[in-house]
């Protein structure tokens, strides 16, 4: 790598978000951590290697003027933005009759607004061989009860994805999606926790999984990683299944 690139993460306090900021530091990036959770940002980003190369900002993706401030602080703090990593992501429950309005629009404005807003302020600050990497999910092509709100977000990801690409391709911006599968995270934790056998379903889970086990932050960095790198600078517009097999099986 040249000069040194600089990668915005949403969400990066904890779970993917974080193993995503740990792993482009590792990789010689400058990382900006941008999370709702100012003291789990800072935690996370004072964890990382090199401190001086990363800048922790509390804020809320689905607000236009933190969006909008996150992208200026990390362009005028590291003089570049090369990569933006849509990650910010909550799991909000319910059918359609179950979830509340609110529930629904909540939903809708971390997941989809939040990547949109990100995405509105840091393409304008893009030069030509920079990406963006959107967390999705296998939720994107398979559903399970009860999760009508957050499959509908993760499936127009991928539309967002697929139009990003399309309209930003000129100039030299590549936009690709993410679809992990389960990951070892507090999403997932808290996920489990909701049985009453928790550890009959962690074994449930494990065992949609071919491979053996469920992902990890890490597993997701690194796709993130090939990605955002040049080593798929003719790969834009689409998705990358990270499930070890998952959705293969037909889970
Ligand atoms: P997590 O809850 O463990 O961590 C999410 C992080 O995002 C937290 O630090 C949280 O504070 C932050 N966040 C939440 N709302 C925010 C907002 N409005 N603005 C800024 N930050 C916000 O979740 P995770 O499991 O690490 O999931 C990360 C992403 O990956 C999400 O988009 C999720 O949908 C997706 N995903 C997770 C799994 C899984 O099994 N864990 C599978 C597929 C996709």
């Amino acid at each position: 790598m040249g000069t040194r690139r600089t990668a915005l993460v949403t969400g990066g306090a904890a779970g993917i978000g974080a193993g995503i900021a740990l792993g482009f530091a590792e990789a010689g990036y400058s990382v900006a951590i941008l999370d709702v959770d100012g003291e789990g940002c800072r935690a996370t980003a004072a964890r990382l290697p090199s401190p001086a190369r990363v800048l922790a900002i509390e804020g809320d993706v689905s607000k236009n003027s933190d969006a909008a401030r996150a992208v200026e602080e990390t362009f005028r703090h590291f003089g570049a933005l090369d990569v933006l990593v849509n990650n910010a992501g909550i799991e909000l429950n319910g059918t359609v009759s179950e979830l509340a309005v609110e529930e629904w629009d909540r939903q809708i404005a971390v997941n989809l607004r939040g990547a949109y807003l990100m995405s509105r302020y840091a393409i304008p600050r893009m030069k030509s061989g920079s990406a963006i990497v959107n967390i999705s999910s296998v939720h994107a092509f398979v559903s399970w009860s009860g999760c009508a709100a957050y499959d509908a977000t993760k499936s127009g990801l991928l539309g967002l994805t697929r139009a990003m690409a399309l309209d930003h391709g000129r100039d030299g911006i590549r936009v690709n999606a993410i679809c992990p599968g389960y990951i070892d995270t507090p999403l997932m934790d808290r996920w489990l926790s909701s049985f009453s056998n928790r550890e009959e379903a962690l074994r449930q889970v494990i065992a949609c999984h071919p491979v053996g086990r469920i992902g990890t932050p890490r597993d997701i960095a690194q796709a993130a990683l090939f990605l955002a790198s040049d080593s798929a600078s003719f790969i834009s517009g689409t998705s990358l299944v990270v499930d070890g097999a998952m959705t293969a099986a037909g889970h």
